[in-house]
């Protein structure tokens, strides 16, 4: 499968399309989910063009990947949510079909806030 560069979150990178941006940096950008599902719910993507984890595990960079990760804890730490804050959150990335993504650039949903329960229904 070739990377769709008419995804939104590729045309949100572009800056076709707005965001509520949280924090960017040469790795990532992560923005507030539109359709939230809990009292916080964020996504954190990559910069580069990687469909979903598995491609991104096995093309993006070392610096990349160091990159993802971290930046998802800068976020948390941003939001207030992570366990330095003496919260926690759940971290999760839908991939491919069976997995229910539906935009196809990878992200990860950051849910936080309250407790956010059954890991799945
Ligand atoms: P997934 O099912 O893992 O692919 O999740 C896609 C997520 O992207 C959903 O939670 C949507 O609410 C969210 N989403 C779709 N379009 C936008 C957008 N323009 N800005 C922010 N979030 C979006």
């Amino acid at each position: 499968m070739k990377y769709d560069d008419q995804n939104i979150f590729a045309k949100i990178l572009r800056g076709e399309i707005p965001c509520k941006k949280i924090y960017e940096d040469k790795f990532v950008l992560s923005f507030h989910d539109v359709n939230p599902q809990k009292k916080i719910h964020v996504l954190v993507i990559p910069k580069g063009k990687y469909i979903h984890l598995d491609d991104f595990s096995e093309n993006a960079s070392s610096d990349e990947i160091v990159g993802l990760i971290k930046g998802i804890n800068i976020v948390a730490k941003k939001l207030g949510i992570s366990i330095d804050n003496g919260e926690g959150y759940r971290a999760l990335a839908n991939v491919g079909e069976n997995g229910g993504q539906e935009v196809p650039h990878l992200h990860f949903h950051l849910f936080g806030g309250e407790k956010i329960g059954k890991m799945v229904s």
